[in-house]
């Protein structure tokens, strides 16, 4: 197994309940100093209320902690507690930077030929199967926009994150439609900076919370696309924002709008295709009027609690729409444009497809091009519930291929 998060440590756990032996039939590699996944390197204002719902690992439930304790120290205490009380054998940090597989049988590996996983410290582990957990955060996304490389100030990514107080008094375009995104404007808001909101599209907010029927729907719509080899979506692509009430009166404030795409970017700021700072807002299309709407519903009171959205907005005008452009001046660029998969070590497997993507069976975690290869916590399984019910389901897979389990499971 490659990776200790959430994905990893499902699957860990039911290798255990399949009785495959810690050490002897299979090991996780880890990159991280700690436990925690991606969690552990998560800024400290994501305190675990603010988190969108951490599930529990299969048979130990996460104790509620103090919900102002920031996440990443509740789940790494909470993973580090599973880890050790199911005696898990991790070994870190061990950062894998190839995996390749060799088809010539050998007498133990039998037809299927076994893999050879190398990590960065040149050494080796031989398996027959691989279950890779490796998630998304070691690969941050920043698209290309025109004049990137000049602009003179500061940009950073998610990823670099850790405090709103540092933008303080600065102005600041955060660019995406995720809710990174949203809970960093309504931080920056607070802290006293002054924000500008660019999504490519109108944001598209959805009457809804995310809880465990939400990450299943996140893994049905986004395992339509793997099991054509396509590039996952990401989870807001699939579900839309949810209208809660920090983000109404972030709405309706006026900081939680998207100012319009981006077009380029200049020395000193960026391009817009939209009205500019106060004529309106790129209008919410989706279903944010009904959200807004339903009596009794999320955001009871009606969309004259939020003045931008109201008139043009509601018409659902699309980007399409001719729009003027204008032009903003600013100190940071933050980029909340989401992660990639993480599997570069994956690369001499071939198992990408032209677009990107790698095309799973139906089952959302076996590699279609690669028998014995499990990738769980991708596309639909990323999301703690996903990743860890995929984990349950590759290990069960892996398992049954361990006959007989004489050579190792990663
Ligand atoms: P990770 O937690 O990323 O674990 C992957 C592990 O693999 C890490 O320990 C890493 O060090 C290791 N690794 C990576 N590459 C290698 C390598 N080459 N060799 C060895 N080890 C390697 N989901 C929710 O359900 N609720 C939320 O509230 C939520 N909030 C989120 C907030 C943000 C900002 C982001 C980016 C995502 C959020 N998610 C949330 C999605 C979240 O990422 C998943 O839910 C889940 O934690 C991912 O688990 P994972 O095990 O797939 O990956």
């Amino acid at each position: 197994m490659i990776g200790a998060g959430q994905a990893g440590l499902s699957a860990a756990g039911q290798l255990l309940r399949k009785r495959l032996r810690p050490n002897e039939d299979f090991v996780i590699l880890d990159a991280n100093d700690g436990p925690g996944g991606a969690w552990r390197h998560r800024w400290d204002a994501l305190t675990f209320d603010a988190a969108h719902g951490i599930h529990d690992l299969p048979g130990m439930p996460l104790d509620p902690p103090d919900p102002a304790e920031p996440a990443s120290r509740v789940v790494a205490r909470y993973y580090g507690s599973y880890e050790r009380e199911l005696g898990l054998p991790i070994v870190r940090p061990v950062r894998v930077e190839s995996v390749e597989h060799h088809t010539a049988p050998t007498e133990n590996d039998g037809k299927a030929g076994h893999f050879t996983v190398t990590g960065a410290d040149g050494r080796t582990w031989r398996a027959r199967t691989v279950i890779n957990a490796t998630g998304t955060w070691d690969s941050p996304y920043i698209p290309y926009y025109p004049g990137i490389a000049e602009f003179n100030g500061r940009q950073l990514h998610t990823r670099g994150y850790s405090s709103a107080a540092d933008f303080a008094g600065q102005r600041v375009l955060v660019v995406g439609g995720g809710t990174s995104a949203l809970q960093f404007l309504l931080q920056l808001d607070q802290a006293g900076a002054r924000t500008v909101w660019t999504t490519r599209r109108a944001p598209d907010w959805a009457d809804r919370f995310f809880d465990s029927s939400w990450g299943v729907d996140v893994e049905a719509s986004v395992s339509a696309r793997t099991t054509m080899g396509l590039p996952p979506l990401s989870v807001v692509a699939a579900t839309g924002l949810p209208v809660t009430e920090q983000y109404l009166a972030g709405l309706t404030s006026g900081v939680l709008i998207s100012r319009g795409p981006l077009r380029r970017i200049t020395p000193t700021g960026a391009v817009l295709d939209g009205p500019g700072p106060d004529g309106g807002a790129v209008p919410s299309q989706g279903h944010v009027a009904d959200a807004l709407l339903a009596p009794g519903g999320a955001a009871a009171g009606g969309l004259d609690r939020v003045p931008a959205l109201t008139g043009r907005a509601c018409t659902a005008v699309s980007t399409e729409d001719p729009l003027t452009t204008w032009e903003t001046e600013v100190d940071t660029i933050l980029w909340a444009t989401g992660f990639r998969a993480s599997m570069d070590h994956l690369s001499p497997l071939h198992v990408r497809e032209r677009g990107g993507g790698v095309m799973m069976l139906p089952d959302g975690v076996s590699v279609v091009k690669r028998p014995g290869l499990f990738l769980v916590g991708y596309g639909a399984s990323a999301s703690t519930i996903g990743a860890t019910r995929a984990g349950r389901r590759a290990a069960v897979q892996a398992a049954a291929a361990s006959h007989p389990p004489q050579s190792g499971h990663l």
